[in-house]
């Protein structure tokens, strides 16, 4: 894998496309700066070395040029987090981002308006993709979270670069990271599914049951699995046309020795709410009226069990509805669970989907060992694909 530690950069003009799609407030104030501290390692090596930076990024989902969606309300947060003086130039393309790279010093960073202005950015146009080549020598992929798009900026423009093209630091970190779990990972190796719907997930569990050991499975998706097995789920969420799906999973995980761990009781509700009535019942009998929305004690200490007798552990998907307090538990005990797990020297791996937002929440980000900064390009990854961007720089 080339990074970015391959390259000195001296006297060279790095042309990186980061992940700067940041959540703003109405005051267009950035209030996460998660995406562009996750930024800092690559940047910083480039201006180390003596070179300079050119910074590219989309911002939400812009139809054509809009302020709102401009780069250029975060300007000074970047300049902020890298202790360097920013500029900024209203375009990523053409005269003025010609002059402006031109002009850009060594040590210095310069940042280019919203990819996603132009409507050739998602289409991957090629002109376009060449016209982005032109504002440096090396190209540097460092947007894990488009690794999965075949974008301009994030795959068609590896192809002008020849072999000056390299992984930043926080991407080749992902690649490390699901690569450790997937391929090198030392066994037994444990996958948690969670989650809302079981559809969403399947071509992720038939891909990972060539992978892990164990397998439990969480949320939403638990039902479809017991409603198939002939339990009484009462009103909890199950997607009917995948319950034979379900069943034949389990028919594969048990062909491939894979040992799959259901929920054995839950938490179940008379309403989707903070407020409704609750009660603890087996998993396989749940009352009509009533529907599970967290997983139980018994089964948060079987669960417990299994995450720490595994050497390797990947989560996706919180085990019940964690945006209410009332339902958050399950996803906690787990939480806590894999943390123990961590600090005995499991590798743990969270990402996909909404389990970044849970981890995040209950403040478990740093007590796993990688958390992923991309759901999609992690979900995709799971299911055994090859991401576009990822591909972009491996090809000369
Ligand atoms: P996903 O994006 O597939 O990881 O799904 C996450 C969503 O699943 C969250 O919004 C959870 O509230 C939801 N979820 C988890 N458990 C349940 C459940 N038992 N019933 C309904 N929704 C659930």
């Amino acid at each position: 894998m080339i990074t970015i530690n391959d390259f000195n950069f001296k006297n060279k003009k790095a042309i990186i496309r980061v992940d700067f799609n940041v959540p703003l407030n109405e005051n267009f104030e950035v209030t996460d700066l998660t995406r562009i501290e996750a930024a800092k390692p690559t940047i910083s090596k480039v201006l180390g070395d003596g070179g300079s930076v050119i910074l590219m990024s989309h911002l939400g989902r812009p139809k054509g040029v809009d302020p709102k969606f401009s780069l250029r309300h975060i300007v000074d947060k970047v300049a902020e987090v890298m202790g360097v003086q920013v500029h900024f130039v209203e375009d990523c393309i053409g005269e003025k981002v010609t002059r402006a790279v031109h002009n850009l010093k060594r040590g210095e960073i310069l940042l280019l308006e919203n990819l996603r202005f132009y409507s050739e950015e998602t289409a991957g146009d090629e002109s376009f993709s060449e016209q982005l080549s032109n504002n440096g020598d090396i190209f540097v992929h460092d947007a894990f979270g488009t690794a999965h798009r075949a974008h301009a900026s994030t795959t068609i423009v590896a192809k002008y670069f020849s072999e000056n093209k390299c992984f930043g630091s926080l991407l080749a970190k992902e690649i490390e990271s699901i690569d450790k779990v997937l391929n090198n990972s030392e066994k037994p190796v444990l996958a948690i599914l969670g989650g809302a719907k079981v559809s969403s997930k399947i071509t992720v569990i038939e891909n990972i049951l060539d992978k892990v050991d164990h397998l439990i499975i969480g949320g939403g998706m638990t039902f479809t699995f017991i409603k198939a097995l002939g339990g009484s789920i009462g009103d909890s969420i199950c997607e009917d046309d995948k319950m034979e799906m379900a069943l034949e999973i389990l028919e594969k995980a048990k062909n491939k020795q894979v040992q799959v761990h259901l929920p054995i009781d839950v938490i179940a509700a008379d309403d989707f709410s903070n407020d409704a009535n609750t009660k603890l019942v087996e998993v396989s009998n749940i009352p009509i009226g009533w529907q599970g929305l967290d997983v139980g004690p018994k089964s948060q200490i079987l669960f417990d069990r299994v995450v720490n007798q595994c050497n390797t552990i990947l989560w996706n998907g919180p085990l019940g509805v964690f945006e209410l307090e009332t339902f958050s538990k399950g996803t906690i005990a787990l939480g806590n669970s894999i943390d123990k797990a961590t600090q005995n020297g499991a590798f743990s791996l969270v990402g996909g989907g909404d389990s970044v937002a849970a981890v995040k929440k209950f403040g478990f980000a740093n007590k796993v060992s990688y958390v992923s900064t991309g759901g999609g390009a992690m979900l995709e990854t799971l299911e055994g694909k090859t991401l576009p961007g990822i591909e972009a720089i491996l090809s000369l």
